[in-house]
């Protein structure tokens, strides 16, 4: 036995605690009409988990609750306990006692408890489900519903046998696979979706990633070049300062010095002014000269003249003193004597021609001459007797006169001479210094024109240099803003080169790298600022999340698969236990049959519904138009019975009483087949005759050996069946009263 016991408290007509120990194999709960025997059976029903109020006799869950007469109060809650033995574990839970309760509010809310904890209705479903008391509620038949098997749908009859075979766990099994399944799917969508959705945006992402990891090579290459950029334009810009500083030295002093050469060359030139003075005195002293020379010149002149004359006069002396001695020798011939005349005649001769008077005076002089010649020629000294020597002696006074005044001026001329000589030396010498100094002052500017340039060039080298300090100043900040501080550290880079190795290189070269830095940070710039850090987090993020959404949709899709499986498995299992259920029972269902009718025939069969195709535009009503097509609808059972000696067939054609056997056969045939551990039966017997009441009776006592039977009853014949007999009264409270009854008085209280 594993029904222990009932407790109703609030719930319909039982306002107060009622207990129904269930102590033997068929109860019976006899009373009179109203007295709420029916709520009895309901009352199962609900605290098994009945969804449909209406079939509970409500409208809404308050109904449900006792609802107050005149004495007493309604009740807040309805409550009903399902005490179970469960020493033989007949209910999958680890308890010897299970005791299955639920309580409704006025407010409509149902709370479940299993064993005092609260629970949910599923777990009270399959806790249920897995002994056989199904929901569908086989075993419990209400008032009137025993035939409700035979009014049911092929498709209800179909989940009615389910439930009895206790298939119904497999049923909650497979269609929680495939609501799991459905959830599932509707996961992969769902996940697809979102990984659809999210699938852009990582492209996006991507892209900016390969960006970024290419801006962080760029910036990587950028930094080695500008390393290496920077260390050689510092080296060729501190290189060159110093150079230029050393280089400047020497051109510098050399022009302080040329300075001070040239001042002093131009002091010299400026004394030429006074070579000039010196040239004038040279002049006047020439001009002296030339005097005292013209002078000396004269008196030579003079003094030949004198000493020619004085010569004259000492040959004049001398031969006079000849004359004196030859003269009285002289003889003179005829051809010297003629020669002479000759001369005159011809003189003569000529003087007749002329007129004018100073020719004829020459002609005369010539005459003069020629006789004079001819006589001192002939007798020269014949004439004197007396040399006369003082014509001498005053020629030798003027001589010596001559003489002191010629020694005079040649002494002035010497002097002269002497001074000019002088003065011409100095000038000289004079010139040589000016021009001296002339050339000095050319090669000192042209030296020092030479040094200016090699300053300028010095300068504008200085120029270069301080320029492209300044672009080194500005070249260092932009690329330390571009790869960060660590390029600032330019100066610890190893060009394994020495400075003036690094200095004196190529400008085209450093220019070449330059160019080339400028062309990376260009792209770099392009590339748009930022480190990407946040690109990178969220990319990788973005990837992490749709890899897990990749490995989620696997894993969904390896249990959607299982579930698949599953849910063959169960569909496999519910087919073949359903078919062997229902052969079994069909047997059962015969031999009840049989009994109830004393012959006949009746079976279950498994059909498919066969239905109308639907179509979009149905014409199958307008005349002449073929039939549509039928194709399988859902599969139920269908129930056949021919009864002994009639020839009426099929459920219709029979009376409330054959209605009523024909059901019971099949319910005891069904719980035959598959033991319920309890069944309630309500006024099931309600329609039999005397007769079928003692079959009804045998088949109860039959069907008691495989579940405990609570019989609700106004039937004798059952009542004398049960081991155990509850009374329900009712009172004017409208309250049910709960009284154990022996078989003679149930007779009395079932009145
Ligand atoms: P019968 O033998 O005629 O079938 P019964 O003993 O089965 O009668 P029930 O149908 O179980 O009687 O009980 C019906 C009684 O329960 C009625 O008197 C009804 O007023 C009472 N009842 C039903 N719901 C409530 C409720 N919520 N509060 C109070 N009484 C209720």
């Amino acid at each position: 036995m594993y029904l222990k016991s009932l407790e109703l408290s609030g719930f319909k007509s039982f306002a107060k605690k009622g207990v129904f120990d269930f102590t033997s194999d068929i109860s019976g709960i006899v009373g009179p009409n109203g007295s709420g025997k029916s709520n009895v059976a309901e009352s199962f029903r609900f605290a098994l988990g009945e969804q449909s109020i209406k079939s509970l006799r409500g409208k809404r869950g308050e109904d449900l609750i006792f609802n107050g007469s005149k004495n007493i109060g309604r009740s807040n809650r309805a409550s009903v306990k399902v005490t179970f033995d469960n020493k033989k574990r007949f209910l999958d839970i680890d308890f010897d006692e299970v005791v299955i309760e639920r309580v409704v509010h006025r407010d409509g809310v149902n709370q479940y408890f299993i064993n005092g904890s609260q629970v949910r209705l599923r777990d009270v479903a399959e806790l249920l489900a897995s002994a056989n008391i199904g929901s569908s509620g086989h075993h419990i038949i209400s008032q009137g519903q025993a035939d409700r098997i035979l009014n049911a749908n092929i498709k209800e009859r179909k989940e009615m046998i389910e439930d009895a075979l206790g298939l119904k766990v497999f049923q909650y099994k497979k269609q929680e696979s495939q609501r799991k399944l459905q959830k599932t799917e509707d996961n992969i969508a769902q996940v697809e979706s979102l990984r659809k959705e999210i699938a852009p945006h990582i492209r996006f992402l991507k892209r900016q990633v390969e960006k970024v990891e290419k801006s962080i090579a760029m910036r990587e290459e950028l930094k080695g070049l500008s390393l290496d950029y920077l260390k050689r334009e510092s080296e060729y810009i501190n290189y060159n300062k110093k150079k230029i500083e050393e280089d400047r030295v020497a051109p510098e002093k050399e022009l302080k010095e040329l300075e001070s050469k040239l001042q002093k060359a131009k002091e010299v030139l400026a004394k030429s002014d006074e070579a000039d003075e010196k040239s004038e005195e040279l002049i006047n002293i020439e001009k002296g000269l030339a005097d005292i020379r013209a002078k000396k010149d004269a008196l030579v002149r003079e003094l030949g003249r004198v000493e020619g004359q004085l010569a004259g006069e000492e040959r004049r002396i001398e031969k006079e003193k000849e004359e004196q001695k030859v003269l009285e020798n002289r003889t003179v011939s005829y051809s010297e004597l003629d020669k002479v005349a000759q001369q005159v005649y011809s003189q003569l001769d000529d003087g007749d021609t002329k007129n004018d008077t100073e020719e004829i005076k020459g002609i005369l002089r010539t005459v003069g001459s020629i006789v004079r010649d001819f006589m001192s020629t002939t007798f020269s000294g014949e004439k004197s007797v007396d040399v006369d020597y003082s014509e001498l002696e005053k020629m030798k006074n003027e001589k010596t006169e001559l003489d002191k005044k010629l020694e005079g001026v040649s002494e002035d001329e010497s002097t002269y001479n002497k001074k000019y000589n002088t003065l011409k030396k100095e000038i000289e010498t004079g010139k040589d210094d000016s021009r001296e100094a002339e050339r000095e002052v050319f090669s000192i500017m042209s030296r020092q024109s030479e040094l200016r340039i090699v300053l300028s060039k010095l300068s504008s080298k200085e120029d270069e240099v301080s320029h492209a300090k300044d672009d080194f100043e500005r070249e260092l900040q932009e690329v330390a803003v571009l790869v960060g501080r660590a390029v600032l550290d330019y100066h610890k880079y190893d060009l394994n080169m020495n400075s003036e190795d690094i200095a004196n290189e190529d400008r085209g070269m450093q220019e070449e790298r330059r160019r080339k830095i400028e062309k990376i940070k260009i792209r770099l710039e392009e590339f748009g600022g930022g480190s990407g850090e946040d690109t990178m987090k969220e990319y990788k993020e973005a990837t992490q999340r749709d890899e897990f959404l990749e490995r989620e949709i696997v894993d969904l899709e390896k249990s959607a698969e299982a579930l698949q499986d599953l849910i063959k498995d169960l569909e496999e299992k519910l087919s073949t236990q359903f078919k062997e259920g229902i052969e079994k029972i069909n047997k059962e269902f015969q031999n009840f049959f049989s009994l109830m009718f004393g012959g006949g025939k009746a079976n279950l069969s498994v059909i498919r519904e066969k239905k109308k195709k639907k179509s979009d535009t149905d014409l199958s009503d307008i005349e002449g138009m073929p039939e549509l097509e039928e194709e399988d609808g859902e599969e139920g059972i269908d129930i056949s019975i021919s009864l002994p000696n009639k020839k009426t067939q099929g459920l219709v054609m029979l009376s409330g009483g054959e209605r009523a056997l024909t059901s019971i056969a099949l319910l005891f045939a069904m719980s035959q087949v598959n033991p319920p551990p309890f069944l309630v039966l309500d006024e099931t017997d309600a329609a039999l005759d005397e007769a079928n009441s003692k079959r009804y009776g045998d088949m109860i006592e039959s069907l008691s050996k495989y579940s405990q039977l609570i019989l609700i009853t106004h039937n004798r014949e059952t009542m004398s069946r049960a081991g155990i007999i509850y009374g329900v009264t009712m009172g004017s409270d409208g309250v049910s009263k709960l009284l154990s009854v022996k078989f003679d008085e149930a007779v009395q209280v079932a009145k």
